[in-house]
């Protein structure tokens, strides 16, 4: 049994699950196992330091599976600013047929993967942003909520909110993104108007994501309340895991008078939270995660985890909800 959907059918997959675009975290090893579990497994452009290591990750991609892939792209503020159009230029060039995009102000980019007859999953965390990219000509939306890792934007409205608004207000479908990792949370979001999940930290948290053992052991150790938000007074909100450094960053931010991005940018930078991800020292920088790192409780392959959110899905609809419907007269 399989659970169709638009996703499923305009993608061409078997499952509704998207692996969601991560910094250091998606590449060809992740991304080929989540295709290969029958998902849509996503590789991260930015994660490749230039657009031909990116060209080079794509080819090395499509030699670990035959499914379907995507890319993702994230236009937000960076130190050293990439150079997004000559990345665009080898998604295209590569012959990618899915980009998942996300940041501020992408519609260069939509339009331009449009053009090119790439299908673009727009990830965004309002609903004003959902209608302003629908009419860019997005295929899809990903609605991501408050409780997801990275950038969650400013509003701080969960998917509770967010995912039945979505179904009202947009014209195409949507996925939901932000808090989701197993089954129950497939059926919400299927229930709620998504035709489809992404998953960003469950799996981080997965034999085949390229981090150190260490960091996933420490993720199947925290709780739903070891995450924090930093960057909020910069107007650049992040959901990273509660470490000491994340701890730092937000007490800098509360010293009267504030702070600036130079204050903090030696202890937030990207180069030194990926030698969490390679050292295993959960203390080291800064890593994202989300809310879900709470429901997190093993380490499976990625294929195991696909099956069973999708089997724990079917139950909960065909099990749970279809058994609470009964005739009156039973009563
Ligand atoms: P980086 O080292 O350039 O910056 C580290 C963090 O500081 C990032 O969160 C960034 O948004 C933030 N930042 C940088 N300059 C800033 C400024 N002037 N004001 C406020 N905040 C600022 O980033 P990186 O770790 O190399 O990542 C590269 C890009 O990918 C960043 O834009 C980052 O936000 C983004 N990202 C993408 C994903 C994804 O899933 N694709 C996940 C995490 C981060």
């Amino acid at each position: 049994m399989v659970i169709q959907t638009k996703l499923t059918k305009l993608v061409g997959i078997k499952h509704p699950i998207v692996q969601g675009g991560m910094q250091w975290v998606g590449t060809a090893e992740l991304a080929s196992a989540v295709s290969n579990a029958g998902g849509l497994g996503i590789l991260t452009a930015l994660t490749q330091p230039t657009p031909e290591h990116l060209r080079n990750e794509i080819r090395r991609c499509r030699a670990m599976t035959k499914k379907p892939f995507g890319v993702n792209l994230t236009i937000l503020p960076t130190i050293t600013p990439p150079p997004y159009g000559e990345y665009s230029d080898v998604i295209i060039q590569e012959g990618i047929k899915v980009v998942e995009t996300a940041g501020n102000n992408p519609g260069e980019y939509i339009k331009k993967f449009r053009a090119a007859g790439i299908f673009v999953i727009h990830k965004c965390t309002t609903i004003r942003h959902a209608l302003s990219a629908q009419r860019l000509g997005v295929d899809m939306l990903s609605i991501d909520g408050f409780e997801c890792a990275g950038h969650p934007g400013e509003d701080d409205v969960t998917g509770l909110i967010l995912l039945p608004l979505a179904a009202k207000a947009l014209n195409i479908p949507f996925i939901a993104s932000g808090g989701f990792g197993d089954g129950t949370g497939l059926a919400a979001a299927l229930a709620l108007g998504a035709e489809g999940i992404n998953m960003g930290t469950r799996f981080l948290c997965t034999q085949e994501s390229p981090i150190h053992n260490n960091i996933k052991e420490h993720m199947v150790n925290a709780t739903e309340r070891d995450t924090t938000l930093i960057f909020r007074t910069l107007h650049n909100s992040a959901r990273v895991f509660r470490n000491k450094i994340a701890q730092e960053v937000v007490s800098i931010e509360r010293k009267p008078g504030g702070a600036q991005f130079s204050d903090v940018a030696p202890l937030v930078s990207g180069q030194r939270g990926k030698l969490v991800y390679e050292n295993g020292d959960p203390d080291h920088g800064i890593w994202s995660a989300g809310q879900i790192v709470g429901l997190i409780k093993d380490i499976p392959t990625c294929e195991v985890l696909v099956k069973r959110i999708v089997q724990e899905a079917e139950n909960t609809i065909r099990g749970r909800l279809e058994g609470m419907i009964v005739t009156e007269a039973k009563l």
